[in-house]
């Protein structure tokens, strides 16, 4: 009989909870044929997510693209120039540019791969028409929040937080959603917390949450129509996942500590030497969210990328290419970022990953090297 070759290795593996338990609440569902609009998963998960993260106002939406969208109407970003890092997955910029905004590129701090604080600052003074900063807590690090909300405030521009990485990660033991006018999640299936696909708004005051609800949900209550809305709301399908799944996180964080640590002993003989790692904040504890690694250079990472497919192992250049390159931008230099995405790779991790897998990878990233 010919081998049959094994299924890949991804970077990661979506999380599922117990079948029985999903199955249940989707008996419910069938029984009452309420599938959508704000039914009574959607409202419980939105209420659960708000004390597991112990923040002040939470709206839940469609997914992490949408819940930035809904952010910068929210702020009255749309329209206006808008400070971003160009280190993060496309959907940050999309969003931006979806909304009509003009994304002006800061470039990245080399040791934690966050916006430059001093890079968003250069440009809020060349640019005194930019309304709102973007950035990113890449991988679950964190932003320096503080540098970012002096600069924000002294500029008197809105700070909106892309989040999608930070579920599960406190920073001084409180949420990262708490920082920033507002801040987004994704409950993607990739993401450390799913509801299959999902995302999430963090805001401080009620009339926030009430505005995002409006934009949620066409713009309007009833027949009275108040604003210009969209279709951004999370069906019972996605919140009863999301519910089942949210009492597992505490969980699957211990697992990725278990792995992330792992890895670390594995790849010690190399680690900090010819293999970096992110500088993770002060008084951050993390979610890890991901194993990002950086080579010494592009030609280091190619071969190492080489070796692993060979082995079936696919990690992801999460995340190249920089987006201040791509072809539907206007043209701008971020050398640290162009830099950083030229030798980055993620290697796979997910909770109840077999260890096995954290051995082999291991080894064929030292023997490439
Ligand atoms: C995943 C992700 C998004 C988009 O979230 P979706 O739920 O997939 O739309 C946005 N920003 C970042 C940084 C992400 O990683």
């Amino acid at each position: 009989m010919p081998h049959k070759e094994s299924p890949p290795v991804f970077v990661t593996r979506a999380m599922l909870p117990p079948l029985e338990t999903y199955v249940e609440k989707l008996r419910g569902i069938f029984s009452s044929r309420y599938l959508t609009n704000q039914g009574v998963h959607a409202e419980a998960l939105e209420r659960e997510l708000q004390d597991y993260l112990a923040v002040r106002e939470l709206v839940l939406c469609t997914n992490g693209t949408l819940a930035l969208q809904l952010a910068l109407r929210l702020l009255g970003l749309n329209g206006k120039k808008v400070i971003t890092t160009p280190f993060t997955y496309v959907a940050t910029l999309s969003a931006l540019l979806w909304e009509g905004c003009t994304p002006l590129f800061a470039d990245i701090d080399p040791h934690s791969l966050c916006m430059s604080p001093s890079e968003a600052e250069r440009l809020l003074e060349s640019h005194p028409d930019a309304a709102g900063v973007l950035p990113v807590h890449v991988y679950g690090n964190a932003c320096d929040v503080q540098a970012l909300e002096r600069i924000c405030r002294t500029h008197h521009v809105k700070l909106l937080y892309d989040a999608a990485h930070a579920f599960g990660t406190t920073l001084h033991g409180r949420s990262l959603f708490h920082w920033g006018d507002a801040a987004t999640g994704s409950l993607h299936a990739t993401k450390v917390f799913n509801s299959v696909e999902g995302g999430c708004i963090v805001v401080a005051s009620d009339e926030a949450r009430e505005h995002l609800k409006l934009l949620r949900s066409f713009g309007h209550c009833d027949d009275t129509h108040i604003c210009l809305g969209i279709n951004a709301k999370m069906s019972e399908l996605h919140a009863a996942m999301g519910r089942c799944l949210l009492p597992m996180v505490p969980d699957f964080l211990k697992c990725r500590e278990r792995l992330t640590a792992l890895y670390d002993a594995h790849l010690a003989p190399v680690l900090g030497q010819a293999l970096r790692k992110p500088r993770l904040a002060e008084g951050l504890c993390w979610n890890h969210a991901y194993y990002p690694v950086f080579f010494p250079d592009h030609a280091a990472l190619l071969r190492c990328l080489r070796a692993l497919t060979k082995k079936n192992i696919r990690p992801r250049r999460y995340f190249y290419p920089s987006l201040n390159t791509l072809p539907y931008v206007q043209a701008s230099a971020c050398p640290v970022s162009e830099d950083m995405a030229q030798r980055v790779a993620c290697l796979p991790l997910w909770p109840d990953m077999d260890e096995k897998i954290v051995l082999q990878t291991s080894k064929i990233v030292i023997d490439s090297m």
